[in-house]
């Protein structure tokens, strides 16, 4: 059985049902696993010839063995997880793992999708609904609304800062209705998720509308994510004995999955936290010193996250040891203009288009192998498809990237969301006033 404690103190262990069901901890900590099950040698060595979605079943038997039957997670990776994942090869020694390819876009389709039915699954004979509160920078939200859409039982709440977003974003997270519903907040991302923390911390509150998140704050968004790592790894082959991926980040939730994939036993050199100007973690790697800010706006907007709520995980995944988080995890922080130079050098010398997210994943890489001397197979995480930021990409490479059939469709439809101030007490009022 998975057992998870809390990251704010000596509260009690709990289930992965009750994890995923209070999405935070009662006393406001992070869900993080006591024990990681290991994945044998036998096992990785048997996984080269499978499918994303045989080893997907495969990790997640080792993952859940207890805790979820295995009819039911098969289902579960079936209906959720039904997408192509390609490594794609880009220089010698380089390659390039999509995560993009699910219903909106981006790797948050993995976390989101496998939560809902996780969920759904836990909430099984209760008759009462959930809310589900989720704060997003842009991809967050999209992908919650895709893979919460008509899930009895479950109604979403998503907050989302008032103009930046990309419109394309927006359209995504607007245009549900039904069990979906959009709040546009006048202000940052870090507002929203201080006003879904709060929420959280109002114990009236929380019973009442029996609040849970889909933000990476639950622990069942992470866990899937570490499948795509070890599918990146097995399809490198024979070639290697160890790894390097870079992880374009913002609130770590990403990268925490690869360090849980780690101590899963995944042969991985180092994790490199790649990110734009909101460089809190990279900082903390060099100086020790864990200093949260202010996130400022880059063209990378999914990774403008100034306090990134899964710095506590990673940190108990390393034992609360600044030395031992620098074995695991390199940082490397980029400009937007690097990011615009990186999308255009990818383009030029290999035809192959970046998102912004992706191309500070090159960048990551790159800053890695110049100042590691020993050449290792380095994968980077493309996080989204470049369609979601046109503009850029126009600006990088002269190019209009080819619009996927499901975004064309979004952004014909209506907007439909509440404006809310940033402001703690009129948020409450407003979930009080849902019907039960
Ligand atoms: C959310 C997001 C990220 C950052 O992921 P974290 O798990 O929050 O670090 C990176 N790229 C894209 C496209 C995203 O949507």
């Amino acid at each position: 059985m998975l057992k998870f404690y809390s990251t704010t103190g000596p509260g009690p262990v709990v289930s992965l049902s009750d994890a995923v069901l209070n999405g935070l901890a009662e006393d406001g900590g992070l869900y993080v696993p006591v024990q990681v099950p290991s994945l044998s040698a036998d096992l990785l060595s048997s996984l080269g010839t499978l499918s994303f979605q045989e080893i997907a079943y495969e990790v997640g038997r080792t993952l859940f063995d207890e805790d979820i039957p295995s009819m039911v997670l098969a289902t579960i990776i079936k209906e959720a997880l039904y997408f192509p994942v390609p490594l794609v090869r880009l220089a010698e020694c380089t390659y390039i793992l999509e995560l993009f390819h699910g219903p909106t876009l981006s790797f948050k389709d993995f976390g989101a999708r496998f939560l809902a039915r996780l969920m759904s699954y836990f909430s099984r004979g209760t008759d009462c609904e959930r809310t589900v509160l989720v704060a997003t920078s842009g991809d967050t939200g999209s992908a919650v609304a895709s893979g919460f859409f008509n899930v009895p039982g479950i109604r979403v709440v998503i907050l989302y800062p008032s103009g930046q977003v990309s419109q394309v974003q927006e359209k995504q997270l607007t245009t549900y209705g039904g069990n979906i519903i959009a709040l546009e907040v006048q202000g940052s991302f870090d507002d929203c998720q201080r006003l879904v923390k709060l929420s959280f911390a109002d114990a009236e509150l929380r019973s009442q509308r029996l609040l849970t998140t889909a933000n990476s704050i639950n622990v069942a968004r992470l866990l899937p994510q570490s499948f795509y790592y070890v599918h990146g790894y097995t399809g490198l082959g024979t070639k290697s004995a160890e790894v390097v991926f870079s992880v374009p980040s913002g609130n770590f939730g990403n990268l925490t999955a690869g360090l849980l994939a780690k101590r899963m036993g995944l042969p991985v050199t180092r994790l490199i936290a790649a990110t734009n100007v909101n460089d809190v973690v990279p900082r903390y790697l060099k100086t020790g010193n864990f200093q949260p800010r202010l996130s400022q706006r880059t063209c990378s907007n999914a990774m403008d996250v100034g306090n990134p709520s899964n710095f506590l995980r990673l940190l108990e995944l390393c034992q609360l040891d600044h030395q031992r988080m620098r074995e695991d995890i390199w940082g490397s922080s980029h400009s937007d203009l690097q990011t615009e130079q990186a999308i255009r050098r990818a383009h030029e010398q290999h035809g192959y288009l970046f998102d912004p997210h992706g191309a500070v994943g090159l960048l990551g890489l790159e800053d890695y192998g110049r100042k590691q001397s020993l050449p290792r197979p380095g994968v980077i995480l493309a996080t989204a498809h470049p369609s979601k930021f046109p503009e850029i990409i126009e600006r990088a490479t002269g190019l209009t990237p080819h619009l996927p059939s499901q975004l064309a469709e979004v952004l014909r439809k209506e907007k439909k969301a509440t404006l809310l101030p940033n402001d703690f007490r009129q948020f409450q009022d407003y979930l009080h006033s849902l019907k039960n």
